[in-house]
């Protein structure tokens, strides 16, 4: 196994085209393309669309629209997720196969409806119900059954089993996470380690928003035995009342911003953007390599 410290660095933006690219993601995306280039490293985006409903091809190229208007350039091809659902259900066959996920078939609601009536119910760290695990100790044949007979059903990790292999700190909060589901062999945490894996990316700078999934990520890459990147988590962009940004805010939404006139040092001054800060983060992500 090569180190990454001593191979070129690979920075990444890994947006979703599930609505339009906001100040947010500029200052991200600004950001990963500001230290590829400080630390002569390699940058790319990659388009996270998993939910092939949500994510559309007008979204899509609207967000590349935004990304070269933005001055960004990046390598090619570019990876895009929906093109690889046969890759993640390897991974995910090789799970099956451990016995580290099962198939669980409560819907959301019932799970909100069990942890109604349970006193103290956790929930995870976006506030969502833990599941309950009833599935875990069906034997294979009943578990077959519930798959053949088409019920709707998710592919969850069995967290305890997990931690037993690599105790992660962190990742039980999250309980048995979901990892498939059904119909599409992936969700975003799986394929997040695999792609960040496959693309050899060095260090992932994302939102701190994300920060609380990372001890999931690192689990799925030690169970998958995947390289670990170095993690480094920004501060949020807010809106004028503080508030996180929404892909639905037209205030805030990059294209609306460029239609009104905006120029890019516009939105340099919108998102607060100082050399200073990025060169803080390159001194602080050299440290951490060497
Ligand atoms: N696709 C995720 C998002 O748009 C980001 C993934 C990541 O940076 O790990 O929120």
């Amino acid at each position: 196994m090569t180190s990454y410290a001593t191979s070129k660095p690979h920075f990444r933006f890994a947006p979703s085209p599930n609505g339009a690219l906001h100040l947010g993601h500029a200052y991200s995306a600004l950001l990963n393309h500001g230290l590829a280039k400080k630390t002569g490293g390699n940058f790319s985006i990659r388009v996270e669309d998993i939910d092939t409903t949500r994510c559309t091809p007008a979204l899509e190229a609207a967000m590349f629209d935004d990304l070269t208007w933005l001055r960004l350039e990046w390598q090619k091809p570019v990876m895009q997720q929906s093109k690889r659902f046969a890759i993640y259900q390897q991974a995910l066959d090789k799970l099956i196969e451990r016995e580290l996920i099962y198939p669980a078939f409560m819907s959301r609601g019932e799970i909100k409806k069990h942890a109604r009536v349970e006193p103290n119910w956790p929930h995870d760290p976006d506030g969502a119900p833990l599941y309950p695990g009833l599935e875990k100790n069906w034997d294979k044949p009943t578990c077959t059954e519930a798959i053949a007979s088409g019920t709707p059903f998710a592919w969850r990790l069995d967290m305890e089993k997990a931690l037993t292999l690599f105790p992660i700190e962190g990742a039980k909060d999250w309980g048995d996470v979901v990892l498939a589901r059904k119909d599409t062999p992936t969700s975003y945490h799986l394929s997040v380690v695999i792609d960040d894996a496959a693309q050899n990316i060095s260090h992932v700078v994302r939102g701190l928003d994300l920060k609380a999934a990372t001890p999931v990520h690192l689990l799925l890459q030690n169970l998958l035995s995947l390289r670990s990147p170095c993690y480094f988590h920004h501060r949020l962009v807010l809106d004028e009342e503080g508030a996180k940004l929404s892909k639905s805010n037209k205030a805030t939404d990059l294209k609306h911003l460029r239609d009104e006139g905006a120029t890019l040092d516009d939105i340099l001054e919108r998102i607060d953007w100082d050399e200073s800060e990025l060169e803080t983060l390159y001194q602080s992500l050299i440290i951490q390599s060497t």
